[in-house]
């Protein structure tokens, strides 16, 4: 069942604009999602540029700084004391639960995340056509003998007093399992990801300000291959003029009554 939408505002799009990204989505066989930071501001989640988020609060650092640097790495893990129980208490939003009614139709080949989050996944979406790019937050890994840790442990011994944990088994550096600045993005998602966008009949784009690379190229390789490009975002993004359909308004109401008309139901 797809999910009611949240109210729409005054600035979300009209009918007329949520029929043509309907049209597009019936259109379509093989659709690629890609998303950011924006799909979870409705699950209370800061995207990244807004006024609650990392880049005004404070940037994470380079992976340099952090394997290098006890101070960096005792900042970092501060943070992540202060901020991980907003990202482990928060509910997908009707916007990954949409995603989820999309993938049932057989039309969806995959969502490429920029997100560390996991609120795909929670919301039902197959973790196999889930592709997190930046990783995920939720998975803590010793960078010398490699065991994994979860998220909910470290939390625990950083609430212990532990200002860096370091590995039980080990000793080792701990990190989450996500890409720090100065870091190549995992090899195998960024070539999945890829190959799903040329392959696509559909990229849409949600929540994303489409700046930082390699996943802001995704909308000019789905152009290369002939795929429409959709972007639904609240504000503009850098990809704009590579859109055939932009819609400006919340990931939680478009989605839902965008693939909710797609599918027949309103
Ligand atoms: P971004 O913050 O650069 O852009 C988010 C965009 O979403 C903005 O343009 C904003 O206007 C829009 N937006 C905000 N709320 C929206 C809503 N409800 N509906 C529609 N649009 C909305 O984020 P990005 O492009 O994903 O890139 C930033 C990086 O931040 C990524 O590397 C990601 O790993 C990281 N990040 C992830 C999370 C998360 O996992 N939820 C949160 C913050 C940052």
């Amino acid at each position: 069942m797809t999910e009611p939408a949240l109210e729409p505002v005054p600035s979300e799009p009209n009918a007329e604009e949520i029929a043509a990204l309907a049209d597009y989505i019936r259109a379509a066989d093989r659709i690629v999602v890609l998303t950011g930071a924006g799909i979870s501001t409705e699950s209370g989640i800061p995207d990244y540029r807004g006024p609650n988020g990392v880049w005004s609060t404070g940037k994470p650092p380079t992976i340099g700084d952090f394997m290098e640097n006890e101070e960096s790495r005792r900042v970092y893990w501060q943070r992540r004391l202060e901020s991980y129980p907003n990202l482990l208490a928060a509910q997908p939003n009707p916007a990954h639960r949409s995603l989820v009614d999309l993938e049932r139709t057989g039309k969806l080949s995959g969502i490429v995340t920029q997100n560390i989050d996991g609120l795909h996944q929670r919301a039902g979406s197959s973790p196999d056509r889930v592709i997190e790019l930046h990783g995920s937050a939720h998975i803590v890994r010793c960078t010398q003998c490699g065991t994994v840790f979860t998220g909910e442990d470290v939390q625990q011994w950083l609430r212990d007093g532990h200002v860096y944990p370091s590995c039980p088994v080990c000793g080792g550096i701990l990190r989450t399992a996500t890409v720090l600045f100065g870091e190549p993005l995992p090899r195998e998602e960024l070539d999945r990801s890829i190959e799903l966008t040329r392959n696509a009949d559909l990229l849409l784009v949600v929540g994303s300000s489409l700046v930082v690379n390699p996943a802001a190229k995704l909308p000019l390789i789905a152009k290369r291959n002939g795929a429409p490009v959709a972007i639904v975002n609240r504000t503009e993004t850098r990809q704009d003029a590579l859109a055939d359909l932009r819609l400006e308004g919340s990931a939680g109401y478009v989605l839902p009554t965008a693939i909710g008309n797609a599918l027949g139901r309103s």
